[in-house]
């Protein structure tokens, strides 16, 4: 296939902008001869802690674990056991969902709000039951899902939050950051995120001192000291090169994330087709955009379009978790809204691939789509 005028993501030209710094942080490394833990994977978390206004972030090898290790570590810890349910957006990636049932949890899938894409609160509080012992929560598309609703459902009935904060580093809540609203949060760095590897990373953040411990020991064969294991652990650690390039990346995150709200304000001012639905812009935008996400009804016709004109584009996500092969045993469920929107979504480009004019060019294409 030719190349696109437009392209959805080419990761090659993302790292460009950064390949002095990136090369000279792997020589750094190499140079260090300290290739697993040590000062970069130190320094990163400690600018990932102040970042997110968190007292502890522990680096880890990738957004799954980083979900999977804070549900084991409050299982270490007492506070969630085999079969305890834990509420999850029926509209997710399907992470958020392996990581519960790896840990032998119960997802209770919440569906979607049209508005938001994310999860409905409102639907939260009906899905609570006796076994229910936490909210996952998944701040979809970079657009924080995290309510006064939420929060006061988790409160009476005595719920934990956990934040699935992948897509939504630099978002906040009323000045509080994503990755800190909750009780423990899951950040991924897979190389397309917001801020992103140059591999697979990730992390969590917490202000608990006992959980950020215990995932520490679980990512390192379950040892609190060398040699001494108290847990039956995993070797989930996050790399010290990847460490390194991510110190670098997520100096940089107002700058992509100032990117990413100038693009998605211009898609909003200069896309207007009856035939295309815009998401919601927040005002003020707290919105970090990691996909910029438009409905359409003849999706695959719109698609064509848009490559016939150079435009590329993605669909997140076209199965939802519940309806995929691996999850036989919740194929009945239906969620409407989710099924919607698996349905209707486009992913639109929102990268340091394209530019102010290439998203006016891009709306302009859009607008003149016709459905005959
Ligand atoms: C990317 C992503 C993950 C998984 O992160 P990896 O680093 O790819 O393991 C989990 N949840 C959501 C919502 C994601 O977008």
């Amino acid at each position: 296939m030719s190349k696109l005028k437009y392209p959805f993501l080419d990761l090659g030209t993302v790292s460009a902008a950064y390949a002095d710094g990136l090369k000279a942080a792997a020589c750094r490394v190499i140079d260090s001869g300290r290739y697993v833990g040590g000062g970069e994977c130190e320094a990163f978390e400690k600018q990932l802690a102040r970042h997110t206004g968190t007292k502890y972030a522990v680096g880890v090898s990738n957004g799954l674990d980083a979900l999977r290790l804070i549900l084991r570590a409050y299982m270490a810890l007492g506070k969630l056991a085999k079969g305890d349910e834990v509420i999850v957006p029926a509209n997710t990636y399907i992470a958020t969902v392996l990581a519960i049932t790896d840990a032998g949890l119960t997802p209770v899938f919440v569906d979607a709000d049209l508005s938001t894409l994310n999860i409905d609160t409102s639907l939260i509080e009906r899905a609570v039951t006796p076994r229910t012992r936490a909210i996952m929560t998944v701040h979809l598309y970079g657009r924080p899902a995290y309510d006064d609703v939420m929060a006061s459902v988790a409160r009476r009935h005595g719920l934990l939050i956990i934040e699935d904060n992948a897509q939504a580093i630099g978002a906040d809540v009323d000045g509080t950051k994503t990755g800190a609203l909750g009780d423990a949060a899951a950040f991924s760095f897979y190389p397309t995120k917001n801020v992103g590897a140059i591999g697979d990373a990730g992390a969590v953040t917490t202000n608990d001192n006992a959980l950020a411990d215990a995932v520490r020991a679980l990512a390192n064969y379950g040892s609190d000291t060398r040699y001494h294991n108290i847990y039956q652990g995993f070797n989930c650690r996050l790399d010290p090169i990847q460490a390194a390039f991510l110190r670098l990346k997520l100096d940089d995150i107002d700058t992509e994330t100032r990117h990413r709200r100038a693009l998605a304000a211009i898609y909003d001012a200069e896309i207007g087709n009856a035939l295309v639905g815009k998401p919601r812009l927040a005002t003020p935008d707290n919105c970090v955009w990691h996909q910029y996400v438009v409905r359409v009804g003849n999706r695959d016709k719109f698609r064509a379009y848009l490559t016939a004109n150079g435009v590329g584009s993605d669909v997140h996500y076209a199965v939802p978790p519940y309806l995929q092969p691996c999850y036989m045993q919740y194929s009945h469920l239906h969620f409407p809204v989710t099924e919607q929107l698996a349905a209707e979504v486009v992913s639109l480009p929102i990268s340091r691939c394209t530019g102010a004019d290439d998203a006016r060019a891009i709306a302009a294409i859009i607008n003149a789509y016709t459905d005959d």
